[in-house]
Order: structure tokens, then C-alpha cells, then sequence
């Protein structure tokens, strides 16, 4: 078991806080930050050290996607992980092959016993992107906690504090001297590193910032030092963020200076949030152009906009277009299809705008609390507009109407995905709105041999409420009629 030392961590659930009695002495002898952070990069090798990359497998999680709101990350089994940290030029990369471990909870990991997959994400600069099927696609959701992850690396967190202006405070756990090596670095993360008498880091306490939890925790725990070329790295690496695991790596393979070779790709330097808006029907339009959708809806005296997802960068935008293609009405009500952080990481925005955010009542406890939270190392639009979110909930079913239009919320029963997910019904138009339950493949795909069974629960949930419906508007991928739907799950209409 391991220990946290005196910095309570009252959300982590992966060490137990306050385990060890702290001798705090106030004529303890105090080693100063620089000191101490010159005594761990010699005796961790970490002075010549420009890059290194690590490997290994084990356990870790899906954040931000768990079941129910509140719970514990979904488990996900690694059979590789590697990352590779290039300090000299700021650059990281993460790859992994990753399946899940238990069924229920989202992240676009296959559903449990149907397969592993492949991810390669990548930061440089103000760049983070992923690798997907063989070409970039930038990822600027990430890019926070790429930062936060190659600035966490046992070597990165002293070179990090190096450059910061580190404070320190030395006290006794367990009869031996920790040092605590505190920093700040401006719009991207604060951390504080524990260093023992060895010189080794041994456990990192760091808050980043994050579009849904704000100001969010970290615990970094290394142990098992060993010895590459002069250079020590730990053999097991245990992260908790947010209050829940998130990574537990047995490393085997630790390479330092190997080349990185991470650049920045053309197309990823080029890309610019943008809705790109379709209508579909009077007074509705997708907005698509990025990997989550957003449709607004046209009120008479107002807007509901169905989804505001990732961060305030697609966010203030979408928000922006809505009002443009609406008459410049206010945005009365944003509906949140689930609590996954994806989908709701735009909400923070759409609340500083003076929206009301409509969730799942089995979520609403769990935004007004998240919502509350201060995002200080970073302020985003409701951080600075210091409004406080407004959070309505649905049970069941909820109609909105203006008179002459109707829109429907209902909620997807017995899905795997989440707890609380919901869908959006237009009965006049017949159009159905709907996150992850179906993402409709290239056209002209065959059906699956075996229906992806989110999409057969959907089906379900749509005979369960007889719902007569003519088009999908999915939050991922493409306007569809309802016939690929069907298709998708091998039925005739
Ligand atoms: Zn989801």
C-alpha cells in the first residue's frame, strides 16, 4: 500500500489519504527546492536526459466516461502502453492497444469481448492530434492533458519545476525526510513533487484543467526504481485523477534519448473549430464539421440547442452559430444527451451564456456539484463569467413546447453505455437525435454480422416508445434516414 503524504486527497479512491502520521517539526531542517530538485536529477540521471520513451502493459481507465455519474472510470486492460517524452521540445506521444474490462460505461473502446483497439495521441507546441487510421486528426480537447502528462514523467516533473519558480518544504514521513517541491506553471497546471532520501520522485500530487471538473486532481505514484544506463526509471507507475484510478503500468522497456520524431502535421496546424450548419427541417440545422454534433432548434421566442460538447473552443462557437442561424434569440435551453465528458464538455460555456442546462434528473446532483468547481489554472467562460450553472432535470420524459412546436426528451432504457441517456424526439418532423446508441457507418456499408448492441438497445427504446421516426440526426457521423438504422441491426422496416 502506498501513502499519500500530507497533501490531502480527499477525492482519490486509489491510495488511502492521511495514512501515515506526519512528524511535522518546526526545527525540522528545510532542503530548498533547488537543492533538492539537483539532488533528484543526479540521482535520477535526469541532467543529460533530453527524451525518453517507456513501455509496458496493465490496467487503466476510461475518464470521464463512467456509467453512472459519479462512479468510478470504466476498466479497460492494457496489453501495450508506451509513451514517449520529448523535454527537449515539449513534445509527447502516447500509444496503446486497450480493451475493456468490465461491460457497462462509455469511451469509443469496443463493448467488452468484442475486440481491442489501437491509439496513438500526440502533442508538439499548442498541438495535440491523434493517428487515426493512418491519418492525423487534431485533437485540441486533449491537449491540456498531454501537457500535464509529459510534464508529470518522473524526469519532467524536475526539469518542470526547474523552470517555475519551485517552492519546497521538507518534513519527516515514516522516520525518513520527503521533500515537497511545489510549482505552478500558468494556464496549463500546478503540481507539487514528493522527493525522498534517495533522490527519487516518488509520488506527484498535480491539479490541470478540464472543460467538465475544472481545477482536477491528480496522484502519481512511482515505485520500484531501476536502472537504465545511468538513468532511473520506476517499474510501476499508478495514476488516479479525478478521484478514481486511471492508469496502473507495470513498465518493462525504458529507452532514454531515443530519437521522438514528433512533428506537427500540416493538417493539424490548419484546423479550426467550425460548425458547419445543414438545415434539416423549418427552424432546425445540424452543425457537424468536427467529431461531436450539435442541432439547434428554433423556438419562437428562444433556442434549444441539443448539445454543447468537448470544450469552450468548440463551444463558443457552436453557441455563436446557433444564434445566427435562429434570429439571434436567446439560447433558453441546452439538452446534454449523457453525462460523458465528451458530450458535456461544452456546457460550462453554454451556462456562462445564461443557458439552462437540461440533463438526466440521475445526473443533475452531479453537474450542479461539478459545474461548481472552480477551473483557476485556466479560466474558462464560467470561471470568468462567475455565474453559477443552472441545471434542470429530466425523469423519463420531458416535452418542451412554444405553442406550436414540440420537442420531446426521453430517456434510452437498459443501455450499457450510461445511466441517464437520453434522446431528443421532434414528432412533427419526425426527427429522432440520439449520442452513441448509433453512429452510421460509410455509406453503403453491409450490415455487421453481429448488431452492435447499443444500436439494437436504441432500436428497442424506439418500438418501447413508438416513436414514428424518419430521420436520425446522430451527436457522431451523419444525417440518415431511419431505414440505416435498421439496416444497421439487420431488420426490415
Ligand atoms: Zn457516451
Amino acid at each position: 500500500m502506498k501513502r499519500h503524504f500530507w497533501v490531502t486527497v480527499s477525492r482519490s479512491a486509489l491510495y488511502t489519504a492521511a495514512a501515515t502520521a506526519l512528524v511535522s517539526c518546526a526545527n525540522m531542517p528545510q532542503e530548498s527546492a533547488d537543492a533538492a530538485l539537483q539532488r533528484a536529477n543526479t540521482a535520477m540521471g535526469g541532467a543529460a536526459l533530453k527524451s525518453i520513451s517507456f513501455a509496458g502493459s496493465g490496467t487503466g481507465a476510461t475518464f470521464g466516461q463512467a456509467y453512472q455519474p459519479g462512479q468510478a472510470w470504466p476498466k479497460i486492460t492494457y496489453s501495450s502502453f508506451s509513451r514517449v517524452a520529448d523535454y527537449e521540445n515539449a513534445a509527447f506521444r502516447e500509444d496503446a492497444a486497450r480493451s475493456r474490462a468490465e461491460p457497462s460505461g462509455g469511451g469509443a473502446v469496443p463493448l467488452l469481448g468484442t475486440g481491442e483497439q489501437r491509439t496513438s495521441g500526440f502533442m508538439r507546441g499548442s498541438a495535440a492530434w491523434n493517428m487515426v487510421a493512418l491519418a492525423p486528426v487534431a485533437a485540441p480537447v486533449a491537449y491540456d492533458m498531454r501537457v500535464h502528462d509529459l510534464w508529470t514523467t518522473p524526469h519532467g516533473v524536475i526539469k518542470a519545476a526547474m523552470a517555475n519558480n519551485p517552492s519546497s518544504t521538507t518534513r519527516m514521513v515514516d522516520g525518513k525526510a520527503i521533500t515537497a517541491v511545489s510549482f505552478t506553471v500558468p494556464g496549463r497546471y500546478r503540481a507539487t513533487a514528493f522527493i525522498n532520501a534517495a533522490g527519487m520522485v516518488e509520488q506527484i500530487d498535480s491539479v490541470q484543467p478540464h472543460p467538465v471538473m475544472g481545477d482536477t486532481l491528480s496522484t502519481i505514484v512511482f515505485s520500484d526504481y531501476k536502472d537504465t544506463g545511468g538513468v532511473k526509471f520506476p517499474a510501476r507507475i499508478q495514476q488516479s485523477m479525478g478521484g478514481y484510478p486511471v492508469l496502473d503500468l507495470m513498465v518493462n522497456d525504458v529507452k532514454p534519448n531515443a530519437p521522438a520524431g514528433i512533428e506537427v502535421p500540416a493538417l493539424v496546424t490548419a484546423f479550426v473549430e467550425r460548425p458547419v450548419a445543414s438545415k434539416v427541417a423549418e427552424g432546425v440545422w445540424f452543425l457537424a464539421g468536427g467529431s461531436h454534433n450539435s442541432v439547434v432548434i428554433e423556438m419562437k421566442d428562444h433556442i434549444m440547442l441539443i448539445e454543447s460538447p468537448l470544450y469552450d473552443g468548440r463551444a463558443v462557437p457552436t453557441l455563436q452559430e446557433a444564434k445566427k442561424l435562429a434570429g439571434n434569440k436567446p439560447i433558453s435551453f441546452v439538452v446534454n444527451s449523457h453525462h460523458h465528458f465528451d458530450h458535456a464538455g461544452g456546457l460550462r460555456s453554454a451556462a456562462s451564456d445564461g443557458a439552462t442546462l437540461v440533463t438526466s434528473e440521475l445526473a443533475r446532483g452531479y453537474f450542479e456539484t461539478t459545474l461548481a468547481n472552480p477551473n483557476s489554472i485556466k479560466p474558462d467562460a464560467l470561471q470568468t463569467s462567475g455565474k453559477k450553472a443552472v441545471v434542470s432535470g429530466v425523469n423519463g420524459k420531458r416535452s418542451f413546447t412554444d405553442g406550436e412546436r414540440v420537442v420531446e426528451v426521453y430517456y434510452i432504457e437498459g443501455s450499457v453505455h450510461a445511466e441517464g441517456f437520453m434522446m431528443v424526439y421532434l414528432p412533427k418532423e419526425k426527427i429522432l437525435i440520439e449520442a452513441d446508441a448509433f453512429t452510421p457507418a460509410a455509406p453503403n456499408t453491409p450490415a455487421p454480422a453481429v448488431p452492435n448492441a447499443l444500436t439494437l438497445n436504441l432500436v428497442q427504446n424506439i418500438d418501447r416508445l413508438k416513436l414514428d421516426v424518419a430521420q436520425i440526426l446522430p451527436l457522431h457521423g451523419r444525417v440518415v434516414p431511419v431505414s440505416e438504422l435498421y439496416t444497421a441491426v439487420g431488420k426490415k422496416m
